[in-house]
């Protein structure tokens, strides 16, 4: 008798992972795991697709985003899994899920809160998400800024031993609880208040674990080069790998950066340091006015304080405003118009007036954007902000498919297989996701398949709710969560725990 497969993908072009170049052949998973990656002669399967020719590949990790609490109020998690996405790493920039009640002060903007019920520590989490069912796989990062809102509030000023000692026990709890790493955001409250041996002590506590370290640093303006030497330095001192997330120039005054910051982490690389970037592929940014404006945006003078650099007033337009739908989609130059006042104070009663309101940030070049896509340190992380209703960035849907269909087949700044690796085996080796990230036989069936010349991404600023094109069917734990391009509303996925 033949044998039967639970899945049995035939004729597709495998994209395995690695960076190699594709292989035409067939897949067939059993329960959760790659059963076979070749002929498949006369077997049969419950679930059998023809995938004439259209690529296969491991499903896409991302490396980077806010979707802590979307994963508990939207487990089906379908806003990634259509993009293709089958893991999502949450926690970062130094917004963490727990403690619960730290997270919601500082990061219930970002990370899109709903009403939850609160949960203990990073095992509470967890034990939430598997509770709920997911549709995709969360690993989780633990956030520097949620510990020390915790420990300290939002005070300015260096932790005293007790506060310091709090940090390291919410920091053991969530390594115990299996989280891949610590997140910095230094540029936002509370991280900007901490000096670089706070963040190295804390992060020492990962010393001789495989977990590490990822930072949107303290400066990505014309302070880019003095940031990547400070993660670097925190990587160096505390015994672990570095992530620099969203890897970019921000503001005009630093376009061209990049190409020396890429420079800082090959000689890093070179000396033996494991320290990797990711970006997503845009040249606008997104996060919380809040922040905008903290960072000292649209002052009268602005006294160099400002991470994110000087930014025009035309260049900041209202993604998400709660309450206020009227001025989504409009720049603070223009709501100045409708409101009859400065850009500061526009800005100041918007974020009054609708609190939790996000942002698009029209901030970097694209000459930029393709260095950092081309240089063989970057993976991909959507750093989508899940305001699934407003006008988010369309990097919440579309990271994924822009990078594959724009930037690798139409623009040629990378082979497919190239951009597949990045999104997959390289990022999987990086957060220590065993068995994950390729395809062969005895790996854990998390699938995508695609039309690679029809692959592309839908989603534009005025439009952003849209998903991609030519993501065909996608397979979480050899569960299916999209087929034919919709949501199965299926829940396979799991929270991926660290090992080792
Ligand atoms: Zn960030």
């Amino acid at each position: 008798m033949a044998k039967q497969y639970d899945l049995l993908i035939r004729d597709a072009q495998v994209y395995d992972g690695s960076g190699g170049a594709p292989v035409r052949t067939d897949v067939a998973v059993e329960a959760e795991r790659v059963a076979l990656v070749g002929d498949a002669g006369g077997a049969g399967a419950t679930i059998e697709i023809a995938a004439d020719g259209l690529a296969l590949a491991p499903g896409f990790i991302d490396v980077h985003t806010h979707d802590d609490f979307a994963a508990l109020s939207h487990p089906d998690m379908s806003f990634k899994t259509r993009g293709g996405v089958t893991t999502c790493i949450v926690g970062n920039c130094g917004f963490g899920a727990a403690p619960f009640a730290a997270a919601v002060e500082i990061g219930g903007d970002l990370m899109s809160m709903d009403d939850l019920d609160p949960y203990d520590g990073h095992a509470g989490y967890a034990a939430a998400l598997s509770q709920r069912g997911l549709g995709a796989n969360i690993g989780m990062l633990a956030g520097h800024g949620t510990f020390r809102v915790a420990a300290m509030g939002l005070d300015d000023r260096v932790p005293d031993d007790g506060e310091m000692a709090t940090m390291k026990a919410l920091l053991r709890e969530a390594l115990d609880a299996g989280v891949l790493g610590l997140s910095s955001g230094l540029i936002y409250e509370p991280g900007r208040y901490a000096a670089t041996d706070e963040i190295a002590e804390l992060a020492a506590e990962m010393r001789g674990t495989n977990a590490l370290y990822a930072t949107h640093m303290r400066d990505e303006s014309t302070g880019l080069l003095d940031s990547v030497r400070e993660a670097i330095e925190i990587g160096g001192r505390a015994g672990v790998p570095v992530q620099i997330s969203h890897h970019k120039a921000s503001g005009r005054e630093s376009w061209g950066l990049v190409a020396e910051s890429l420079k800082l982490i090959e000689a890093a690389q070179a000396s033996g340091a494991g320290v990797h970037a990711d970006q997503y592929p845009y040249t606008a940014g997104s996060t919380m006015l809040r922040a905008v404006l903290q960072n000292g945006a649209f002052a009268e003078t602005t006294d160099g304080d400002a991470g994110m650099a000087t930014i025009r007033p035309a260049d900041v337009v209202v993604a998400s405003a709660p309450g206020h739908p009227e001025w989504e989609g409009r720049s603070i130059e223009m709501l100045c118009a409708e409101l009859d006042l400065p850009p500061r104070a526009a800005a100041e009663k918007v974020a009054a007036e609708a609190p939790g309101c996000t942002v698009i940030l029209h901030i970097m070049s694209e000459d930029d954007v393709r260095t950092v896509l081309r240089h063989p340190s970057t993976m991909i992380g959507s750093d989508g902000i899940p305001t699934l209703d407003g006008k988010p960035h369309p990097r919440l849907y579309n990271t994924f498919a822009r990078v594959l269909g724009h930037y690798a087949r139409d623009e040629g700044l990378l082979t497919m297989e190239t951009a597949v690796h990045r999104m997959t085996g390289m990022p999987a080796e990086k957060f220590g996701l065993t068995d994950r990230g390729r395809i062969a036989e005895g790996a854990i069936a998390d699938l995508v398949l695609f039309d690679a010349e029809g692959v592309i991404d839908k989603g534009t600023f005025e439009d952003p709710n849209q998903y991609p094109a030519g993501i065909h069917h996608v397979f979480v734990n050899g569960g299916q969560v999209v087929r034919d391009g919709a949501a199965t509303g299926d829940r396979p996925g799991a929270v991926i725990r660290r090992e080792g």
